[in-house]
């Protein structure tokens, strides 16, 4: 969440309800289990805020503490064969 969560507030992200599941188990532990759990979006009601959204790199980008790896990276970067012959002037030529 971007502002200091109030009572009762329910991260979109996460689900955590601030002043209900974090009164015995601290943030920390409960990121641990969302990230455990595939950091899935939470809220049926607003969308992640890109279609790149991910939970992972949210919490690695607000700089909080985690014990749970990263799994990789869910998009796989395939090289492409290119095959032709190029051509100072016009670049690659298919063959
Ligand atoms: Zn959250």
């Amino acid at each position: 969440m971007r502002q200091h969560p109030s009572r009762h507030a329910i991260c979109p992200s996460c689900g955590t309800e601030f002043g209900y599941d974090d009164f015995s188990t601290t943030h920390r532990a409960l990121r641990n289990e969302w990230l455990r759990a595939g950091a899935p979006w939470f809220s049926a009601s607003t969308n992640p805020p890109s279609i790149f959204w991910d939970g992972f790199r949210q919490v690695i980008e607000a700089g909080l503490e985690c014990d749970v790896a990263a799994p990789p990276s869910k998009i796989e970067i395939v090289p492409i064969k290119v095959s032709g012959v190029v051509n100072p002037s016009m670049g690659l030529v298919a063959s």
